[in-house]
């Protein structure tokens, strides 16, 4: 059994966040919640304290963590109320901690996962932007101070449950052939693309079977969350674009397979509930309950599967056109995708104007290398600035 783990949550009061903190109350024994972390949402991180009584509750905003520390006080709570980014990083490489969930949502999450990669943590990722941003820089820190990543995104915990125990990041040696990387296909899968301009951002936010934080699902319905994934794939698993295959399974049974060059697939099947790939990064290397019910064959019935439509999910083409020029270009779609998304989700611009606002600031910025988290950060400072300058154009 693996010893009592002191747990850093970044993120705590979002979708991820909570699903970690209901695995975690399942194992007292295993678990000790260190520090909790969120931006703004008090209400819920003072009652996430008064139950899981962190050394440290961390909000960035700095109001909020104000109104939290008198909320603590008034309440007798023994954890100590700090803020800023600076406290974020701080939580996050603490030399008490043995892991941290990173589950902030976007670009936010980078700097404090770069802490907990700098410090050696076991790194459970669910925040891909930081690998989309900054892959080749923060899978090299990983390996520089000995860190021990671990994928909390469905997809890429089901490829890490397919991949042999002794798979040493060289897919060829171990003599896998392709990653078949599954997507749902979103809300809009059946859509004609006729009615994507007039969607609305609660039609894009209700995913068929995910329960999921606003900037993911919207994420889905533009298929960009595939497009983010493959980025992601490739960085965890060394895998060439063209040996990433993207397969919509609209179910969301099978969270996605390893081939083989002697014809075998393996895959992870479960029902679509993100704590269970939350239950085996945390438990890693033993398994544990996860809360999640067993999969029922006899109801599923049926396994779908179909080909990517690149013509309607532009996002999905820009994603591996990103990662196919490479360098800044994946940091530019990013920081271009956030503004985009928070664009759409307060009604400034149609659904299909996602894509459109990427692409314009993908032409808009030179293709070149990053080498440290200070250009990563600066591009994608740029990035936002010229996405914001085309939304001011249009308006
Ligand atoms: P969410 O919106 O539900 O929660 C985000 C959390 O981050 C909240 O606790 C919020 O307070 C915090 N946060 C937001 N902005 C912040 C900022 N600027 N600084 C500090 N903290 C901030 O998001 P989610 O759906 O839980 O997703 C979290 C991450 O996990 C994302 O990167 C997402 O892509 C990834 N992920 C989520 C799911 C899922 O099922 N929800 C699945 C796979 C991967
Ligand atoms: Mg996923």
């Amino acid at each position: 059994m693996t010893a009592n783990r002191k747990i850093t949550i970044l993120g705590s009061t979002g979708s991820i966040g909570e699903s970690t903190l209901d695995v975690v109350n399942r194992h007292p024994d295993r678990f000790q919640v260190f520090a909790l972390t969120a931006n703004k949402n008090v209400t819920k991180m003072l009652s996430q304290c008064q139950r899981f009584q962190p050394r440290y509750a961390v909000m960035l905003n700095s109001e909020s963590a104000e109104q939290l520390s008198k909320a603590i006080q008034a309440a007798n709570i023994n954890t100590e109320v700090l803020s800023g980014i600076e406290s974020l990083e701080k939580v996050a490489s603490h030399p008490e901690v043995d892991a941290v969930m990173a589950a902030i949502v976007g670009a936010a999450g980078i700097r404090p996962t770069f802490a907990a990669a700098r410090t050696g943590k076991l790194v459970l990722l669910a925040n891909k932007e930081t690998l989309v941003m900054a892959g080749r820089i923060f899978m090299d820190l990983v390996k520089q101070h000995n860190a021990t990543l671990l994928p909390i995104d469905s997809e890429h915990n089901a490829i890490y449950q397919s991949l042999p125990h002794h798979f040493n990041g060289n897919l060829t040696t171990v003599g896998v052939s392709r990653i078949l990387l599954t997507a749902s296909g979103g809300p809009f899968r059946c859509s004609p693309v006729t009615a994507l301009e007039k969607v609305t951002p609660e039609q894009a936010c209700a995913h068929p079977n995910w329960d999921m934080g606003q900037k993911i699902s919207v994420d889905s319905a533009t298929m960009m969350n595939k497009g983010l994934e493959v980025i992601e794939a490739h960085w965890l698993f060394d895998a060439a674009p063209e040996k990433i295959q993207v397969v919509i399974h609209p179910q969301s049974v099978i969270h996605s397979m390893v081939a083989y060059v002697d014809g075998s697939v393996i895959a992870q099947l479960g029902n679509p509930d993100m704590r269970t790939p939350i239950a085996h990064a945390m438990g890693y290397p033993d398994r544990i309950d996860s809360g999640v019910s067993a999969l029922d064959m006899f109801k599923i019935a049926h396994l779908d599967f179909e080909e990517p439509d690149f013509k309607k999910f532009p996002c999905l083409r820009l994603a591996y056109q990103a990662l196919a020029t490479g360098g800044n270009m994946p940091a530019v779609l990013n920081a271009a995708n956030e503004i985009a998304v928070e664009s759409f989700l307060t009604q400034r611009i149609p659904f299909t104007a996602i894509p459109a606002m990427i692409e314009h600031t993908m032409q808009s910025v030179k293709a070149e290398e990053m080498t440290t988290l200070e250009d990563v950060l600066k591009t994608d400072a740029i990035a936002r600035d010229i996405a914001h300058d085309w939304l001011t154009s249009l308006q």
